[in-house]
């Protein structure tokens, strides 16, 4: 015989167990996502899109060598650069170089091979996000 705590039980899973199947099948407004942006913004904690994050760790490679500055027409990339060896909540210090053109003098002539475009279009997508 089910004693009424046991039937309590199985049916609280029951219910939790329903309602994570329906909100994988009914696609619900992602209020979670707008709830973390919120909450961690105070804390300079930001979301980053999944493809962005995997290409993260090949934006940490530079040596501070600089070289790629001195074939920059347009500014300093290497500031950009180096803040990918840093905290991401260093971002909010940093004004994203949006008049790069695209070049490409500075990724042909940087020894690491870093590839400094993606990070200046990676700081201009989530300047918002940052600052
Ligand atoms: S050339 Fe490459 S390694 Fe040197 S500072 Fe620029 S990004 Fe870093
Ligand atoms: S691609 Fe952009 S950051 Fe690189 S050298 Fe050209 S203007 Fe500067």
């Amino acid at each position: 015989m089910f004693g009424s705590k046991r039937i309590k039980a199985l049916s609280f899973l029951g219910f939790h167990f329903n309602s994570h199947l329906l909100k994988k099948l009914i696609p619900f407004n992602r209020r979670g996502l707008q709830h973390f942006k919120k909450d961690y913004r105070n804390d300079k904690i930001f979301s980053i899109a999944k493809n962005d994050r995997e290409q993260m760790p090949s934006f940490s490679q530079c040596y501070t060598c600089k070289i790629c500055d001195t074939y920059c027409p347009q500014g300093n990339p290497s500031y950009l650069v180096q803040t990918f060896s840093r905290s991401l909540t260093d971002f909010d210090l940093l004004t994203p170089q949006e008049s790069c053109g695209g070049c490409d003098l500075c990724e042909k002539h940087c020894p690491q091979h870093v590839p400094i475009k993606k990070i200046v279009q990676f700081m201009i997508k989530y300047k918002s996000d940052f600052q």
